[in-house]
Parts: structure tokens; C-alpha cells; sequence
């Protein structure tokens, strides 16, 4: 699926695969490695030859990152053409789906903090995407304005990241009060009450990423690991002002969308304990409905399904149409998340 067959079909979804190193406890554990990547044939293998089970499957993707890849490479041949895309007035989502430890959110964020102003090598997706918008309007000496919104979604319930301290409440919260989503009668929706910020330079971005983490962070000590059952959805909409050659002002508007998706482990776990029950449920929608949709798309089905989650419809005017879509499905190269990698690539691939 690449380039000139998407355009002229006007469908334009990317699927690339990055799996991570060994953590230096596996390393230490001697953890055998089942996955090895082809970056040149952008393909995936797995591989595993134990008496009574034998493995052998290999995916093929738009991009591969195998474990030494750096957060630039990816960056630079993956996501920036996308990032320019919306600066040329498209919407655009990237999404990191996966099992829970295999890098998204390290993808996303990077690992790094920023240092006496320094952009710190391992820097992930948000913050160079934000840095590269910045440097090209810098350099279009364009007339623009930008907001963002910070939301995270937990059993199909929304949180807004950017709200003040008081009103962030928690999916646990019986006081929470749930925040709406309504269709704009234009095909988009709205969403009743999520706080808009709006920012004029690249530092008041990493700011309010930084309180949107810290939030998600204490969430998980006190929820026990939420945001592996989370989804955030971090989103930049720009307004540039343009003038036509014959003088006419005119507004082109891009929207960017960077999603770390909740681990896709639950996916597969829709048989969990009571409690969670509900909660496996809910994960499995948004990401089995963002799974339909995107197939629907690529395949030029006259049907949609983005009503049927919540993710799907926060996302809908991202989705299909003049939009541009990434999907970094990210897997662990560790014999003990074999099952997962196999159910990461095949839902990756099927996406395609
Ligand atoms: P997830 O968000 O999918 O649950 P994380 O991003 O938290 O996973 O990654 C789990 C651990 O693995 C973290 O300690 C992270 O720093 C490390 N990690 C993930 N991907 C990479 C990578 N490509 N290179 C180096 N370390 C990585
Ligand atoms: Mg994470």
C-alpha cells in the first residue's frame, strides 16, 4: 500500500512496524528472540522452532524499524512527509497500537526530558512533530493560530487532560462528570466542554504535554497501570492564513492527531476477571472498531463503521477523505510475547 495508488484513490493509510530491543533484564535473562526484521524488504518474521510448535510467518509492512532504529530515523522517514501533509491543510492521525510494554508511548514521547532547552536524541514523535510545525511556519513567515486539546478515553468515558486540577476526574470518580459528544451535523463532532488551549510557540506545547503525562502517570500509580487501558489523543489544529495569487485571503485548516493507543493485550483478554470484565469490553470496541474502519477505508467499503466507538467518532474528521493516516504497531522481539507479537502483526497487516 503506498503513495500513487492511495492518491488516486484517495485513501492514504500507512502501516509501519517497529519492534524494540531487549530490555536489559532480558538481556540478563538470556530471553531468546523470535522476531527478526528485514528493514530493506520492509518485512517481519517470526520465528520459533520448539518440537511441538513450530513458527514460522513473515509480514510485510510500508516501513520496518527493527530494535536499533532511532527515534530520528523513524521520524524523519516516517512520520515527517505525514506532518507536512498538515500543514498543507490535511488531517492527519498517527496512531502507536500494541501490547503494553512494547514502546508505544516511547515511540509517542520519547524517553528524554528536555535539557537546559536541549531536544535530547531519544525525543518520540509529539515533541519533533511539534518542533518541525513550528520550524516550517518560522520559515513560511506564515500568519497562523493554533490550539490544542489533551484527552484520554477509558471505558469509552473522556477525561480532558487540559482541564484544571479540580475538574480532572477519574474513570473511579463517581463524581466525574462525563464530558459529551455530539455530532456537528457536518460529519464532525463536538465535544461538549473539552478545554481548547491555545499556544503560539513550540515550548508552550511541551509544557502542557508534560502536565497531560504527569496526569496520566499519577492515574496509573492510583489505578493500577490506567494507562495501559487508556487511549490518548493528543491533537494540534492549525489555522494559516494564505493569500491566492490574485490577492484573495483564504484559510487553509490541517489538524494532526497523535494517538497512543490503549495496549492491545486487552484485546485478546475479553474473558477477564469480573471487574474488568466491562473494561476489556470497552478497550475491545474502540480498538476492534478502529481496526473495522480503517479496513472499510482501504478497502473502498461503502460503509463505515465509525459510529460504533467513541475512538472512532472523536476521530471521524480525521478518518477517510483528504486525511492522511500512520499506524506504528509496535512489537517486543522476546519468546514470552510471542502470542501477542502474532496477534500485533496480524491485526497490523489486516489494517493495510
Ligand atoms: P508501552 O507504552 O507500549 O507500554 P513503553 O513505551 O512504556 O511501552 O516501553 C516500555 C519500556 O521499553 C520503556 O522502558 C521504554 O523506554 C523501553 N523501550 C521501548 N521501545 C524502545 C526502543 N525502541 N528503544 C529503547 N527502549 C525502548
Ligand atoms: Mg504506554
Amino acid at each position: 500500500m503506498t503513495g500513487k495508488h492511495d492518491k488516486e484513490k484517495g485513501v492514504n493509510v500507512q502501516v509501519i512496524l517497529r519492534c524494540r530491543p531487549l530490555s536489559e533484564d532480558e538481556i540478563r535473562l538470556h530471553t531468546p528472540v523470535v522476531i527478526s526484521c528485514n528493514e530493506g524488504r520492509r518485512e517481519v518474521s517470526a520465528i520459533q522452532n520448539i518440537a511441538n510448535k513450530q513458527i514460522d510467518r513473515t509480514f510485510a509492512f510500508d516501513k520496518v524499524f527493527g530494535p536499533t532504529s532511532q527515534q530520528k530515523d523513524l521520524y524523519d522517514s516516517a512520520i515527517w512527509p505525514i506532518v507536512y501533509e498538515v500543514l498543507e491543510g490535511y488531517n492527519c492521525t498517527i496512531f502507536a497500537y500494541g501490547q503494553t510494554g512494547t514502546g508505544k508511548t516511547y515511540t509517542m514521547e520519547g524517553g528524554g526530558r528536555k535539557k537546559n532547552g536541549e531536544f535530547p536524541s531519544d525525543a518520540g514523535v509529539i515533541p519533533r512533530a511539534v518542533k518541525q510545525i513550528f520550524e516550517i511556519l518560522e520559515a513560511q513567515n506564515a500568519e497562523y493560530s493554533m490550539k490544542v486539546t489533551h484527552l484520554e478515553l477509558y471505558n469509552e468515558e473522556i477525561t480532558d487532560l487540559l482541564a484544571p486540577e479540580e475538574c480532572t476526574k477519574y474513570a473511579d470518580d463517581k463524581s466525574k462528570k462525563p464530558i459529551a459528544l455530539m455530532e456537528d451535523g457536518k460529519g464532525g463532532v463536538l465535544v461538549r466542554g473539552l478545554e481548547e488551549e491555545i499556544v503560539s510557540t513550540a515550548n508552550e506545547i511541551y509544557k502542557i504535554l508534560e502536565k497531560g503525562s504527569a496526569k496520566r502517570r499519577t492515574a496509573e500509580t492510583l489505578l493500577n497501570k490506567q494507562s495501559s487501558r487508556s487511549h490518548s489523543i493528543f491533537s494540534i489544529t492549525i489555522h494559516i492564513k494564505e493569500c491566492t495569487p490574485e490577492g484573495e485571503e483564504m484559510i487553509k485548516c490541517g489538524k494532526l492527531n497523535l494517538v497512543d493507543l490503549a495496549g492491545s493485550e486487552n484485546i485478546s483478554r475479553s474473558g477477564a476477571r469480573e471487574g474488568r470484565a466491562r473494561e476489556a469490553g470497552e478497550i475491545n470496541k474502540s480498538l476492534l472498531t478502529l481496526g473495522r474502519v480503517i479496513n472499510a477505508l482501504v478497502e473502498h467499503s461503502g460503509h463505515i463503521p465509525y459510529r460504533d466507538s467513541k475512538l472512532t467518532r472523536l476521530l471521524r474528521d480525521s478518518l477517510g477523505g483528504k486525511t492522511k493516516t500512520c499506524i506504528i504497531a509496535t512489537i517486543s522481539p522476546s519468546v514470552h510475547c510471542l502470542e501477542e507479537t502474532l496477534s500485533t502483526l496480524d491485526y497490523a497487516h489486516r489494517a493495510k
